[in-house]
């Protein structure tokens, strides 16, 4: 119920490990395994013991507005990271050279784009297209909105 909302914090470069489907006590070992917050909308989750003083949750089921949360308590400036991480990985992005990717992205967008970043990991190639404009509008409305 929370991917719309890791999808977007991944988005402004946060690092987020999402597992929908998880159960609970296994959540929980990962979370201190990996030293990591707990955010969740989950009422009977953050009862349980080793759960209680390591989560943060999250109050609305709209995205936007858990967004809006989440970035004024943790103070998060959303706008310095942003797009510098593997939406589906959770690494960050690299920049690589367009020359190097010129067979893995379409004629159009290796003739019209010059900036590119590539997941170490998947690699999945991004770049600056119109979608970062509309994405920059919709955090704005978000954020301040
Ligand atoms: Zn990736």
């Amino acid at each position: 119920m929370l991917g719309r909302l890791a999808t977007w914090m991944r988005l402004i470069g946060c690092d987020i490990a999402y597992f929908p489907n998880i159960d609970d006590e296994l959540l929980i070992k990962l979370a201190i395994k990996e030293q990591r917050l707990i955010l969740t909308r989950d009422t009977h989750l953050i009862k349980r013991r080793n759960a209680k003083n390591n989560h943060y949750y999250i109050e609305s089921d709209d995205y936007k507005l858990q967004l809006k949360q989440v970035i004024e308590h943790f103070k998060i400036d959303p706008y310095k990271d942003i797009l510098t991480r593997c939406l589906r990985c959770n690494i960050e992005i690299t920049t690589v050279d367009k020359n190097a990717i010129k067979e893995e992205v379409p004629l159009y967008v290796y003739e019209t784009q010059d900036g590119f970043e590539k997941c170490p990991s998947c690699g999945r190639i991004y770049w600056d297209a119109t979608h970062k404009e509309h994405m920059l509008k919709q955090l704005r409305l978000i954020v301040d909105g």
